[in-house]
């Protein structure tokens, strides 16, 4: 099969290729075109994922085709912005017809859980890789900066953390599937872009993110990018079942650093949130905006715990 066969056969024949505004031209010319509409910005973002890295070496290519697009898409919902398209550049050592097969279902199934449609692409040989660049629509100004936060916000999360980190030893195959890794396991390879809470966060001056690197890394990007202090109160960070049976006395440093969580966290006036809450949005408060600078973590009596600081960093810190 050659390279333009396998395109037409697993991606611009998908259902998911097809198109509709504000995309005007999906796959198969120089260029997708797309017609943002009048006063809308286009929100782009870009993720790689590297075998090896992103993901386990000999992955099952369904799961990570899930997984790759609800990682790059939760971009777009920690922005507020309506998903519109993506474009996939895919780099693999050989072209098997079920592996390829698997993966164009497992895109398929997370664009149509995101109603997002792939537009454009490209396709070489090479160590297996993917890089997904995701475009979306936000009315012009509206977008969920990370420099929004106010001293006097509450610091919201838009559900459980953790649970993804504490499937490592099962995506890893280092431990047996169970009971008790099946959550876990469903947090890590199916992410679910926050879009609806994203929206409802628009036109209330929040400041906003999705948790990918650990909850303490990421919210201090919203403090050194809004000069406040982010204040997490310890008692207040939600434990889930799923992850209290997986982790014992790790969970709560796997919730406050694990990482790959892909959910929102968020500062929002307290009668914004108390109104999204009504609404129901499963949002908990867990902290406070300070003068100041930097993120700590506090116990019931204000004391600061001591944690490690640090989430994932590539070229590490030192
Ligand atoms: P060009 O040589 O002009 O860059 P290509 O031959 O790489 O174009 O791709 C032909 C068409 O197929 C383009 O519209 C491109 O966006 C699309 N395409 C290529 N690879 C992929 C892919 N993995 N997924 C989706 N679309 C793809
Ligand atoms: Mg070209």
């Amino acid at each position: 099969m050659g390279e333009f066969e396998l395109i037409r056969r697993y991606f611009a024949a998908a259902a998911c290729a097809r198109v509709a505004p504000p995309v005007s031209l999906g796959i198969g010319d120089d260029c997708a075109l797309l017609q943002p509409l009048a006063g809308e910005q286009l929100a782009v973002s870009t993720d790689t994922l590297v075998e090896g890295v992103h993901f386990p070496f000999d992955a099952n290519p369904f799961l990570l085709g899930q997984r790759a697009l609800g990682v790059s898409a939760s971009d777009l919902a920690a922005m507020g912005a309506t998903p519109v398209g993506f474009t996939l550049a895919l780099t693999l050592p050989t072209a098997s017809e079920t592996w390829l097969q698997a993966l164009a279902q497992g895109l398929q199934q997370m664009a149509s859980a995101c109603r997002m449609s792939l537009i454009g692409g490209d396709t070489t040989r090479g160590p297996l890789s993917m890089t997904l660049t995701v475009f979306g629509s936000v009315p012009a100004g509206q977008a969920l900066l990370r420099s929004r936060a106010r001293v006097g916000q509450c610091l919201c999360i838009g559900s459980t953390l953790g649970e993804a980190a504490a499937a490592l030893p099962w995506v890893l195959g280092q431990r047996a599937e169970d009971a008790v890794s099946e959550p876990l396991l469903a947090r890590y390879w199916s992410p679910r872009p926050q879009f609806e809470l994203g929206l409802a966060l628009r036109e209330r001056g929040a400041a906003a993110l999705d948790v990918s690197d650990g909850l303490l890394a990421d919210c201090g990007h919203i403090a050194r990018a809004s000069s406040v202090a982010l204040v997490i109160e310890a008692e207040r960070v939600p434990l889930s079942e799923a992850l209290r049976a997986a982790a014992g006395e790790q969970a709560f440093s796997l919730a406050l650093s694990g990482g790959d969580d892909y959910c929102l966290a968020f500062t929002l006036d307290e009668a914004d949130v108390q109104l999204l809450q009504r609404r129901g949005h499963g949002i908990q408060r867990i902290g406070r905006v300070e003068p100041g600078q930097g993120v700590r973590v506090v116990d019931a009596a204000g004391v600061a715990l001591e944690l490690p600081r640090h989430g994932y960093q590539h070229f590490g810190a030192d």
